[in-house]
């Protein structure tokens, strides 16, 4: 079965025992692991997938913890660097009252940051079947430089390459700076995965209509796909497109919903990539995908919240 490694970075969020309050307000901090592209290879496993990560942590307690987490799930961990100079990212994280996160980094800079082209694990990327990857080890070299190697590689040993922006702007520079090195790697992607506020972010228009979607759309891809929180997604191929609802839970905290929901994706796609040209296969991976991304959503936490293929068939099944 067909392997899905995931490059990027993998964090601690700091996060409010008590909820609603500023960063400022909180009494007291919990650690939550994180970072996207960690979550999805995680979700992956925890599907019965196959899932490897690749990316550099700070040779400290946190670091070997988070390494720990991605082994105690089944993650191939040959792919971890370790930097002895550098600590392991940490975000505080805040849901404000208005429901927006509140993100404030300590990345000065972080470990993640420093993973270097040499220290890619060439062998591990080229036996991806999928290589999965966001945009926030593009900010900075010479983590920037190993990113677009890694693709190379995985791209040159035949793998698919899936793309999630996970657009954190305090991270970049400027919006401009944001929007343009995001849009950089967009033509080596097969499939895009975009939330609806990037796509306003990267579109400049204030719609999910189907024209600008359309507008990230290249006939390099072989899936672009909107997601729209609670009200499901949205896909594109170059021969069908259409939206798939997700299924109605009671949320009490959305992180990593999206995570889960490309985690799930990719999972399914992994085994059977005739999908990607089947619309009523592909719908049904989208339906799973989004049953992932709510039963994540009704649960504190992204990695504990993150389904297996049990919990998630229950939750289809009731639907
Ligand atoms: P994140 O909050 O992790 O950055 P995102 O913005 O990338 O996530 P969302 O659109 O919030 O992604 O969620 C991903 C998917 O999870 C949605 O497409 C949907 O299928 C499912 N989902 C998220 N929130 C809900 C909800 N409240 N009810 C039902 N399904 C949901």
């Amino acid at each position: 079965e067909g392997l899905v490694v995931s490059f990027g970075e993998m964090l601690i969020d700091f996060v409010p025992t008590a909820s609603g309050v500023s960063l400022a307000e909180a009494p007291g901090f919990l650690k939550a692991p994180g970072g996207a592209p960690a979550n999805v290879a995680i979700a992956v496993t925890r599907l019965g997938g196959r899932a490897a990560f690749v990316g550099k942590l700070g040779d400290d307690e946190f670091g070997r913890m988070l390494a720990s987490i991605l082994k105690q799930n089944g993650v191939v961990d040959s792919g971890i660097v370790f930097d002895s100079g550098a600590r392991t990212a940490l975000a505080f994280v805040t849901l404000r009252a208005d429901g927006e996160r509140e993100f404030m980094f300590y990345r000065n800079p972080s470990a993640d940051m420093l993973l270097t082209e040499a220290e890619l694990d060439r062998d591990l990327i080229s036996r991806a079947a999928i290589f999965h990857y966001g945009s926030i080890s593009l900010i900075t070299e010479p983590c920037r430089s190993a990113h677009l190697r890694a693709m190379e590689i995985a791209k040159e040993a035949g793998a698919l390459l899936s793309y999630d922006p996970n657009l954190r702007l305090p991270l970049w520079p400027s919006p401009e700076e944001a929007r343009d090195q995001i849009m950089s790697i967009w033509d080596q992607a097969d499939i895009i995965k975009v939330s609806d506020v990037e796509l306003e972010f990267l579109t400049g228009e204030n719609s999910v209509e189907d024209d600008v979607a359309m507008k990230l759309w290249r006939p390099t891809l072989k899936l672009l796909l909107i997601t729209l929180g609670d009200k499901g997604c949205k896909y594109y191929t170059k021969d069908f497109r259409g939206v798939v609802e997700s299924i109605q839970v009671k949320p009490v905290d959305t992180t990593g919903a999206g995570d889960a929901f490309v985690g799930a994706m990719l999972r399914r796609i992994v085994t059977d990539q005739s999908a990607l040209q089947d619309e009523k296969k592909l719908r049904e991976i989208l339906r799973f995908a989004n049953t992932c991304g709510a039963i994540t959503t009704t649960k504190k936490g992204a990695i504990p919240a993150l389904p297996n293929e049990a919990e998630a068939q229950e939750f289809l099944q009731r639907v």
